[in-house]
């Protein structure tokens, strides 16, 4: 016997082995206890895996082999969420059925998870491209629309005019299209949703029954993105609109000293005629339109904006006349697509007043505004804020709404 450990021989013996005899397979035996050990399916592109892929499954390889040794009847299951861009890309540039492509590429995966060892029932084995699979995706589906949870909408989306097809906010490369450099513009599409939110209060309530680390659990609770808050309806002066804007801060009404639209506003077009720079607002719109919304809430290092000069908003708690901007960090996309301004406890706000010397207007106490907003606002006494006035901020919150 050699003394020397050659992983090629050693290695491919045994994994054959552990493939003819279905070591790993899943059995339906009911007096084991079940363990079912659930890792994320990899999107097979044509490179290859890539060393993300066997980190968790190597995790969890250990986790469902010591199941199996302390008796458990462990379902270890892999499979392929197959569709995608790249091979859709790929198919078209190469004139190759998507179907050919996916189906080398998942071989190609298979041989490389099976090379390494990993204690996977591949009689489980799923494909999100088979008919077989898709068809419960589909029913799915249906069941959502059936129930009102999937329903089209008008959203703005990243739009390649040559490939004439939405991109991802990661196929946006400096402001042009990853395939083919085309300048990407803002397209408002009829898209589909669904309205996960609706869950939103179950999906976090549900984290308290899981073993997760604290850090993911609050991941979660930001991605869940669930906030409470309310419509507030701003007076236009001169018109019957109101302007709604929504905020989980309705608490610092008092110091929204400005409001902010998303360039793709309707009311701009609606106002027109009362508008005196309408110009000036279109060619801005023009250029927005042209930033990723990642761009556009993310990347700006400098606020851009421009004053709607024949529209201005009334504070309903103040009755102050407040000027209305648009500017691209707010988005059609979110919320009304209209903000109220409280620069004095948010960044952007802040940055935004800052640059065209908007009024700052403390209405937490405990920092200095006119250094730097002051944001650590989940509590603290409210001042300037009329009947608020030395309330703490969670009962600010109930005698507003
Ligand atoms: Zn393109």
């Amino acid at each position: 016997m050699e003394n020397r450990y050659d992983p090629k021989q050693i290695e491919r013996r045994w994994q054959e082995i552990w493939q003819n005899e279905k070591a790993f397979a899943a059995v339906n035996d009911y007096t084991k206890p079940k363990y079912y050990a659930l890792v994320e399916f990899p999107y097979p592109s044509g490179q290859g895996l890539h060393v993300g892929h066997p980190r968790p499954y190597t995790a969890l390889d250990i986790v469902a082999r010591k199941r199996r040794m302390q008796g458990y009847n462990v379902l270890y299951p892999m499979g392929w969420d197959a569709f995608g861009l790249p091979t859709e890309n790929y198919a078209i540039k190469n004139h190759v059925h998507p179907k050919i492509v996916t189906a080398k590429n998942v071989r190609r995966f298979k041989d490389q998870l099976q090379s390494l060892g990993y204690s996977f029932d591949w009689d489980r084995e799923v494909n999100t491209t088979d008919p077989a699979y898709y068809r419960w995706t589909q029913w799915i589906f249906l069941k959502l629309f059936k129930a009102g949870l999937a329903y089209k909408a008008e959203m703005p989306i990243n739009w390649c005019p040559s490939c004439k097809c939405g991109l991802a906010n990661e196929e946006v490369v400096n402001g042009v299209c990853e395939r083919c450099g085309t300048e990407v513009v803002r397209r408002v599409k009829s898209q589909w949703m669904l309205k996960i939110t609706e869950y939103a209060e179950k999906l976090i309530d549900g984290l308290a029954d899981v073993d997760y680390v604290e850090k993911i659990k609050t991941s979660q609770i930001n991605w869940i993105g669930k906030s409470q808050g309310a419509e507030v309806d701003f007076r236009l002066v001169g018109h019957e609109e109101k302007l709604r804007v929504y905020t989980t801060r309705p608490d610092t009404l008092f110091g929204a000293t400005y409001m902010v639209i998303s360039p793709e506003h309707p009311y701009i077009e609606k106002f027109k005629d009362s508008i005196e720079n309408y110009e000036a607002l279109a060619a801005y719109r023009e250029e927005s339109a042209k930033k990723s919304e990642f761009e556009r809430t993310e990347l700006v290092k400098d606020k851009t904006g421009v004053e709607i000069k024949g529209l201005r908003a009334v504070n309903p708690v103040t009755g102050a006349e407040i000027p209305v901007w648009i500017s691209d960090y707010v988005l059609m996309t979110y919320g009304t697509g209209a903000i109220m301004a409280v620069p004095a406890h948010d960044e952007r706000d802040w940055d935004f007043a800052k640059k065209f010397g908007l009024p700052i207007v403390e209405v937490v106490s405990g920092g200095n505004v006119e250094e730097a907003a002051y944001t650590n606002t989940s509590s603290g006494i409210l001042v300037n804020s009329g009947f608020l006035d030395g309330l703490e901020v969670a009962d600010a919150k109930q005698a507003i709404i």
